[in-house]
């Protein structure tokens, strides 16, 4: 917390296995500290987090390098073992929440690009915004496969009925009153581009270009990807569980234009003996069954939302009350 008049900011990056990139970008990271503490944009206590995600390689080690030299730039945390990058994320933002005004996530190979940095922190500072997204104004570095499907996403998320900001990945700013808010949200399936919009708040967006990785390689292969995005659907929304029972209300209405038509052949005598009744029951027991299942689901997508401990409502300003 500062008791300059001037945020105490973190910069929380996740590493895994992340040797090759390290030097570099902790020495850009740094520079980038001691500029905006020299421009009086952040308090002189910043610092920048990494979060050592189990790597196999040097990278614990690296990091506690960084921290014997500049312990007023550096600072650490590791994990006892691969967690993924959102379980890291949470544990950096969590770790810091108590102890500095504006938190920024982004990752460690700088991608993101940190000159926008400064506008979060301005954002923050002169338009008192709460969260700030980091969002890429183009996806011209990257391969076709990838823009394709990481739009997709975005698209199919929204039609699941899931709040996502349009090209934002982890790279944001939040302010302390939304690392407590978001302290509230319990569960266990993380999905922190999600989450993040419904905590509310001052939000806004600043626009930056993503560059190719420092060095190293990618840690997301195309089944992560993939995982990636299946936690978002699931642990997102609960629409996949509630088509089941719209499939069942659409078979239950087939059934009875089965129920017509099987009728009306057996009227005119082109069914079969036995063919009326075999449709008519097939039909009808299949739609029953799937609607059936579609009202548990709807029950156990309640469930589902009831187990995750959502905070009900996040309290923005107050009007005349001691609270705080
Ligand atoms: N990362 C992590 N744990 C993992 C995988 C990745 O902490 O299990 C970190 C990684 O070190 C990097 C960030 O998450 O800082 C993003 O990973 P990467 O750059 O490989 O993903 P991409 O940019 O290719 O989507
Ligand atoms: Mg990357």
């Amino acid at each position: 917390m500062s008791e300059s008049e001037f945020p105490v900011l973190y910069i929380i990056c996740p590493c895994y296995n992340e040797e090759p990139v390290l030097p570099d970008s902790s020495e850009k990271l740094k520079n980038k500290l001691l500029f905006l503490k020299g421009a009086e944009k952040i308090s002189a206590a910043s610092k920048i987090l990494f979060v050592d995600d189990g790597s196999k390689d040097k990278t614990w080690q690296i990091i506690q390098n960084l921290h014997e030299n500049a312990p007023e730039v550096f600072s650490g945390i590791s994990l006892a073992h691969n967690a993924g990058q959102q379980n890291a994320l949470l544990a950096g933002l969590l770790a810091v929440k108590d102890r500095c005004d504006i938190a920024v996530t982004l990752d460690v190979d700088l991608q993101d690009d940190i000159e926008a940095i400064d506008m979060m922190v301005d954002k923050y500072s002169s338009e008192s915004c709460s969260i700030v997204y980091g969002c890429r104004n183009d996806r011209a570095s990257d391969t076709f496969f990838k823009r394709f499907t990481a739009e997709s996403f975005y698209r199919f998320m929204n039609f699941m009925g899931v709040k996502l900001v349009f090209n934002h990945a982890e790279f944001r700013l939040m302010d302390r009153r939304a690392l407590k808010a978001l302290a509230d949200f319990k569960e266990v399936n993380l999905f922190l581009r999600g989450l993040v919009p419904m905590i509310g708040l001052k939000q806004d967006c600043v626009y930056y270009e993503r560059k190719k990785r420092l060095a190293g390689e990618t840690k997301y292969s195309l089944s992560s990807l993939l995982n990636l995005a299946w936690q978002a659907v699931t642990s997102m929304s609960v629409m996949p569980i509630r088509s089941i029972m719209w499939i069942g209300v659409g078979m239950a209405l087939l059934s009875v234009m089965m129920f017509i038509y099987a009728l009306v052949s057996r009227i005119n005598g082109i069914a079969i003996s036995g063919w009326t009744s075999l449709m008519i029951s097939i039909w009808f027991i299949g739609g029953l069954n799937l609607f059936s299942i579609g009202i548990i689901g709807e029950y156990i997508g309640k469930i589902y939302l009831e187990v995750k401990h959502r905070p009900r409502f996040i309290i923005d300003k107050y009007l005349d009350i001691n609270v705080k």
